[in-house]
């Protein structure tokens, strides 16, 4: 709005944005800086509200864009090499959304190569650096998107989560991080990795800003099937039936108490008491302690304002991890065959025949990450591995989708950790592939089932890294969940 006041200029700000960027060059945040394009774009804006015309919600606002979802603007290469040399000839559905409000686009950030990771290090153009650790991971797969919030960079950046690749590096970088309810936001235009399980998000440093990017990128699209009816921003429709998001489980979104999502309802519910739910298995010795602490801070200061907190056992949940690990990459291995070396980015020059150019291509073009995937996930829809590993994985999937409907007949929200440590050191988990999956055990049951989750800033450690909480609740429930979030906040 300080835009559209004349207090500032878009420009101004783009390239505040743009230096900023460049005095962080060493976090390796950016894999793609678009200097001309947002210079441009921000003049546009700036002429248009001279001349007295109207501009959008987010006009001469800079952001960051994970190099996953698809524009024109710049190589869309998923940190992968295999994609480089990719120009995107369409706009996911989402960056149209953001830029028709004005919104500038100042560059593209780093990721595990095609999101699969929780550190960023799995990037073909390495690690992105910790805002608070220089020595630590960003957390991932949304690493650089995460790091350019927490720095101040831009205002907001866009992020995907298939199994906790914006709340994770959320909570590594002391930002708010939205997986949203799945199908909330459209995937089109978005480079699949799970297509059961993606969800398109955001980073942002208030839930206000958080509130203001899901009502502009939320909503049905026709591009993408699985979308839902615009509950966010309408409450009226909030039961309707959304039953055919969910085709792969047979889940169906049950009425609950919080899952329309309108704001008076919210506002309502932040004045009154709220069940808060706090999963019993979670509270291990796995996890860190200064994690539980943090956790058992925030359920006093619930407590304190007149809430309630409900302890729940979820004892499906310690299937989600294992069942992720099938399901994903049953859905990686077919989404990931489309690269093949004819089509889109990289190619072998090793390719006498057309057996060796896709052979070699995809040996030269994908991280040793994607290649396990890929592997894991043909064995496990093999015909003879089926019945044992996908089928089962899925059933488990179905049991995790009751849990949470039976939890949240107990309690209204769920409050969790995010992950069972805080930032871990650059190198420390990489080669240990089982160890980097046990990062995501609280993650990943969320996009099993299809529910949101925000991180929540939620202090620091004595070292000084940051600690994210995340508030869970059932499906639809996006917009309450946001506003409860406040409920959470102290000066801390
Ligand atoms: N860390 C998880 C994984 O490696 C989640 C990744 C994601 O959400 N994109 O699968």
């Amino acid at each position: 709005m300080k835009i559209a006041n004349k207090k500032v200029t878009a420009e101004r700000l783009v390239k505040d944005a743009l230096a900023k960027a460049k005095h962080f060059a060493d976090y390796n945040i950016f894999t793609y800086l678009n200097e001309e394009g947002a210079l441009k774009r921000a003049r546009e804006i700036d002429a248009r509200i001279a001349r007295g015309e109207k501009v959008g919600r987010l006009a001469g606002v800079p952001y960051a864009l994970k190099d996953n979802f698809l524009s024109p603007e710049g190589e869309t290469t998923a940190s992968a090499h295999i994609l480089q040399g990719f120009t995107a000839p369409i706009t996911a559905t989402a960056v149209k959304k953001l830029e028709d409000e004005g919104a500038i686009m100042i560059g593209r950030t780093n990721l595990d190569a095609f999101a699969h990771g929780s550190s960023t290090e799995n990037s073909y153009f390495g690690p992105t650096l910790n805002a608070y650790d220089r020595e630590r991971v960003a957390g991932g797969s949304s690493g650089g998107s995460a790091v350019a919030v927490a720095l101040d960079i831009v205002e907001f950046a866009t992020g995907t989560d298939t199994g906790g690749s914006i709340r994770q590096p959320a909570s590594f970088n002391g930002v708010y991080g939205l997986k949203p309810t799945y199908g909330c936001v459209s995937r089109y235009g978005v480079v699949a990795m799970a297509s059961s399980t993606d969800c398109i998000g955001f980073f942002t440093k208030t839930p206000e800003d958080m509130d203001l990017l899901m009502s502009v990128a939320s909503g049905r699209d026709p591009k993408d099937l699985t979308t839902l009816d615009d509950y966010y921003n309408v409450s009226s429709n909030a039961e309707s039936d959304d039953s055919r998001a969910f085709a792969t489980t047979g889940a169906i979104d049950e009425a609950s108490p919080v899952t329309t999502g309108a704001s008076e309802e919210a506002n309502e519910a932040s004045d009154s008491c709220v069940r808060i739910g706090i999963i019993k298995e979670f509270d291990n010795d796995s996890v860190d302690k200064e994690i539980r602490n943090a956790l058992k801070h925030k359920c006093e200061l619930l407590k304190s304002k007149g809430h309630e907190i409900v302890e729940l056992e979820m004892p499906a949940l310690k299937y989600a991890l294992a069942a992720y690990y099938i399901i994903v990459p049953a859905e990686v291995a077919s989404n990931l065959s489309r690269y093949d070396g004819v089509r889109y980015g990289f190619r072998s020059e090793n390719s006498e025949d057309l057996d060796a150019l896709y052979s070699n291509t995809r040996d030269e073009g994908f991280m040793p990450e994607n290649k396990r995937r890929i592997m894991i996930g043909n064995f496990v829809l093999s015909s003879g591995f089926y019945d044992a590993y996908f089928l089962k994985a899925a059933k488990a999937r179905t049991l995790i989708v009751k849990e949470y409907e039976k939890a949240f007949k107990q309690c209204d929200y769920i409050l969790t950790p995010v992950a069972p440590n805080p930032a871990f050191k650059l190198g420390e988990k990489v080669n240990d592939p089982v160890a980097m999956y046990l990062e995501d055990v609280m993650s990943v049951p969320l996009n099993l089932a299809g529910v949101p989750g925000l991180t929540i800033p939620a202090g620091k450690t004595k070292t000084g890294l940051p600690i994210g909480l995340q508030l869970v609740g059932p499906r639809r429930s996006d917009k309450s969940l946001i506003e409860f979030s406040k409920e959470l906040q102290e000066d801390d």
